[in-house]
């Protein structure tokens, strides 16, 4: 199932340090298609382990310059210290993702229940085999 796929993959990146991943990343990592990866991060969005975010992109420079939480934040112009002002429009906006701290927690715990199991399982064996 390539949605699980994308839930696996963002697991692992709930174990890293990344505040924010684009669907394009998980495309690129699993060869997903775009459509899919998009469609499966925003049943995540729904069931709250993702928080859905959009970035501002400048039209020449490509650099990044705002991250916004909601869409009705988004202003009708905007700055970029290179390029000057900006008139917003839809194809400098694109969608990010953050995994939400309770998530995250979640994940964390269950990798770290998994770690000391796996430990305590270990010294069990070593002990097993050294009498
Ligand atoms: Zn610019």
């Amino acid at each position: 199932m390539n949605k699980w796929l994308v839930d696996d993959w963002v697991n692992e990146c709930a174990l890293k340090p990344i505040k924010y991943f684009t669907p394009t990343a998980i495309e690129k990592d699993t060869g997903i298609s775009l459509e899919e990866v998009f469609e499966r991060l925003m049943e995540l969005v729904n069931d709250n382990k993702l928080e859905l975010y959009w970035r501002i992109v400048c039209p020449v420079c490509f650099r990044q310059l705002y991250i916004y939480k909601s869409t009705d934040r988004i202003p009708r112009y905007i700055d970029c210290v290179e390029c000057g002002k900006q008139q917003v429009t839809e194809d400098m906006i694109f969608p990010l993702f953050s995994i939400s701290n309770e998530y995250r927690e979640h994940i964390k715990s269950l990798k770290k229940t998994f770690n000391t199991l796996v430990y305590a399982r270990l010294l069990q064996c070593s002990k097993t085999n050294q009498s």
